[in-house]
């Protein structure tokens, strides 16, 4: 697959105090214990549907200093926020915090428009209730039937 202008570091652009800054948002504590092993991708959902999307790969880019990168990036909005990712960690990462930390920095610095946030819960809320009617449906539908009560004759 041919590299995308994304793909490319410019070392130049690279912000040093980015990784900083997110170890010291909420949950961003462990962010540079990584020591990228990518236990965390192989069990993400998201991972499972789009092949693009790499939670690793994020955690580097926040290391490296990639902050332009990282918070105009649509990669940052994609996320379940599951906690798939922090429960396998080995390093106790927690990427889903350090993905939420992200997400309120990149509408304070202006790469993303002020109500995605709101916009998110909305998005979650749709799937959840999709996946609840889905879930619903799919144990219905698997529900032995009722069992027949027998009535004797000449009663
Ligand atoms: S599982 Fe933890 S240590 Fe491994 S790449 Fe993911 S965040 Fe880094
Ligand atoms: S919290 Fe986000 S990155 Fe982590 S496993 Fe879930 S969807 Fe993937």
């Amino acid at each position: 697959m041919a590299k995308s202008n994304t793909d490319v570091i410019v070392v130049e652009e690279l912000d040093p105090t980015f990784r900083d800054e997110v170890a010291l948002m909420p949950g961003g504590a462990n962010i540079k214990r990584c020591f990228a092993c990518g236990t965390c991708a192989a069990g993400c959902p998201v991972t499972n549907i789009d092949e693009e999307y790499n939670c690793r790969t994020i955690i580097r880019k926040v290391l490296y200093g990639m902050r332009r990168e990282v918070l105009a990036s649509q990669a940052i909005w994609l996320c379940m926020m599951c906690y798939r990712c922090y429960a396998r960690c080995p390093q106790q990462v927690d990427f889903t915090d350090i993905m939420r930390a992200l997400r309120h920095m990149a509408v304070r610095d202006g790469f993303a428009p002020a109500e995605m946030l709101a916009r998110e819960d909305e998005f979650d809320k749709k799937s959840q209730t999709l996946r609840r009617e889905l879930v619903k449906g799919a144990v219905a539908g698997k529900k032995p039937a009722a069992k027949k009560t027998k009535v004797k004759a000449g009663r």
